[in-house]
């Protein structure tokens, strides 16, 4: 089976590591932030990379903001990272719509049960989106005053994508369940992640009001973040990585580092300031993907080389 994970905690090893890939694709949330607070030596290491010629990528499940919008939290930490480095969940899903549902721009609609990190993608391939920027949604819900239940469906629509809204409330499940319940119309997720991080505490995630709206349905949705191997072919495919020479980055085993394992990137790292713990990262009975390599924290790779 596969071999133990590596603790990265010597110059060594961390040199070793470094010198194994040309390419690195992080995770955001619990690897170089959580939320609004940065973790430690994040630019340092990020400016390690650069400077010794390693590609950088950031592989996002956080579909609440677009690419542009993410760029912008980037340069907010003082990180300049131009938006074709960035991959969202809320743009691998625009590309299933497209590349996988084929809907037809200017023809085929959308309904988006989440926030405008869906809704600009789906926009700058030229999709109308429904549901998402809607203000009757967060209005008191009396069904039989609603638009969105006196009104017929609109028969343009033909998929729902969900993700991560955090003005959640019945009105939106409940519009959003009756697109579900034509047949015709696909569903679709935009990440599955039941939780994420912030500092001190952890939030429930996309899956949480997802698992909701695929109970009342009875359905089951294709999730397009990690770790759906589409998003993983597309940024491959478009930056022209080798992937035994990339590593993923992540602090989630059955998102990140599924999503590096199965898409036989060449190695794994995960690191514990986010969800997991150094228990799970070692544990080879637990029915999840292990990493090459684990570290309390990514700021350690800047750290022991400067030993
Ligand atoms: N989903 C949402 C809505 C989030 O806000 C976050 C983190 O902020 C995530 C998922 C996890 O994102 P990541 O894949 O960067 O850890
Ligand atoms: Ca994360």
């Amino acid at each position: 089976g596969p071999s133990k994970p590596t603790k990265i905690t010597s110059k060594a090893i961390a040199q070793d590591f470094l010198d194994s890939y040309d390419t690195f694709l992080f995770d955001c949330d619990g690897v170089l932030w959580l939320g609004k607070h940065l973790l430690p030596k994040i630019v340092e290491t990020l400016d390690l990379l650069s400077s010794s010629g390693k590609k950088t990528y950031f592989v996002t499940n956080n579909s609440t903001k677009s690419r542009a919008a993410y760029s912008k939290k980037f340069a907010s930490f003082g990180i300049m990272v131009d938006p074709e480095q960035i991959f969202t969940s809320g743009y691998a899903s625009a590309l299933h719509v497209r590349d996988v549902l084929k809907l037809v721009p200017g023809q085929d609609k959308i309904w988006v049960f989440g926030e405008s990190g869906i809704t600009e993608e789906l926009k700058l391939m030229g999709y109308e989106s429904l549901g998402c920027d809607d203000p009757r949604l967060d209005e008191p819900f009396d069904i039989s005053e609603s638009p969105f239940f006196t009104e017929p469906l609109d028969p343009a629509v033909k998929c729902v994508i969900a993700g991560l809204d955090t003005r959640v409330n019945y009105h939106r499940l409940a519009a959003s369940l009756r697109y579900l319940q034509q047949p015709e119309v696909t569903f679709v997720a935009t990440n599955i992640d039941s939780t994420f991080p912030n500092k001190g505490f952890i939030l429930p995630g996309a899956g949480s009001t997802i698992e909701s709206l695929a109970c009342a349905s009875g359905r089951e949705p294709a999730a397009c973040g990690k770790p759906n191997l589409n998003m993983l072919n597309a940024i491959v495919t478009a930056e022209h990585l080798e992937r035994s020479k990339t590593c993923m980055v992540g602090d989630r085993l059955n998102t990140d580092i599924r999503f590096g394992v199965d898409g036989k990137l060449g190695g794994t790292l995960l690191v514990l300031t986010g969800i997991e713990t150094e228990e799970r990262a070692t544990d080879a009975t637990g029915d999840y993907a292990l990493p090459k390599f684990f570290a309390n924290k990514l700021g350690d790779l800047y750290e022991l080389t400067q030993e």
